[in-house]
């Protein structure tokens, strides 16, 4: 075991030397005292996302102080969530007011036909302890609306937005927006949809994007139009990438822009959005 450890560190330790060799730019000193260096069991842990060359053990420590509020535990919140607690995020908030549903299981990973009744933030919180018991997992049974919204999105370093609901989508990017809080946004139904990093007040929010929610009935939800497992999957783990590159800085994530997914038609289509000053949630005149 220890054999292993030492060839774990010295994959980091060789990755470390590639980016200065590289002359990639360390991360700017902190004037917090430096955070606890990384233990054996956590090297190995995250050893194969340690070695690669835009990783560092920077990023992993940066990823284990941050918080996360992850608003849904289902289609995409499943993969969102799995992903980041899998990664070594330091705190990870789960919102979600429903039960699990049978209906919910073909693509709602967390959740297991024995958990059918459960309140699906405990469901899904329970399967992250045993995922990861070093991630400080909390349940929220609520409703994200205008009532909840800014308490819950309060000391957050990041919030991953996978509701289902325009208008939750709506709340999430106001509260976001007036909190100076990262975003990532994302969406799916049938076999397409959507994801969007957001940097409020440097880079184009959700609304920048989309000024009006669709007249209603324009847009069939889930339950309506369907939505495959597989398609969620995509547009989850996508989230969760971009979530990962805004907390490291490692990677480029997808800010003044969008990109639209049609799995259907195996198309990826990445479409720039621009900050508008007339944006009510981040526009100039609203800040
Ligand atoms: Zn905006």
């Amino acid at each position: 075991m220890n054999e292993r450890r030492a060839f774990f560190r010295e994959l980091a330790s060789a990755a470390r030397e590639a980016r200065k060799a590289t002359q990639m730019p360390e991360p700017p000193p902190s004037r917090a005292p430096a955070p606890e260096p990384l233990a054996d069991d956590a090297a190995e842990r995250y050893s194969r996302q340690l070695v690669l060359p835009e990783w560092s053990e920077a990023a992993q420590l940066a990823l284990r102080e941050a918080s996360v509020l992850v608003i849904g535990a289902g289609a995409l919140g499943s993969p969102v969530a799995t992903y980041l607690a899998g990664a070594g995020v330091g705190r990870l908030g789960i919102v979600d007011d429903d039960d699990v549903e049978v209906s919910n299981l073909p693509r709602q990973h967390l959740h297991f036909t024995p958990d059918v009744g459960v309140p699906k933030a405990e469901s899904a919180a329970a399967k992250l302890r045993f995922l990861n018991p070093e991630v400080l997992v909390e349940p929220y049974r609520v409703r994200f609306d205008a009532t909840t919204a800014a308490g819950l999105v309060a000391g957050q370093d990041l919030v991953v937005d996978c509701s289902d609901s325009f208008a939750t989508r709506y709340a999430v990017n106001a509260a976001c927006c007036a909190a100076g809080i990262p975003l990532v946004e994302g969406g799916v139904v049938e076999t397409s949809g959507l994801v969007m990093a957001i940097r409020p007040g440097e880079t184009a929010c959700y609304r920048c994007a989309f000024p009006e929610p669709p007249p209603p009935g324009s847009a069939p939800s889930c339950a309506e139009a369907g939505v495959l497992g597989p398609a969620a999957g995509v547009i989850g783990s996508l989230q969760a990438l971009e979530a990962l590159e805004l907390i490291t800085g490692a990677g480029e994530p997808l800010l003044d822009a969008f990109l639209q997914v049609d799995l259907r038609d195996h198309a990826m289509l990445r479409v720039a959005v621009h900050r508008r000053d007339d944006c009510p949630d981040c526009g100039a005149r609203s800040l």
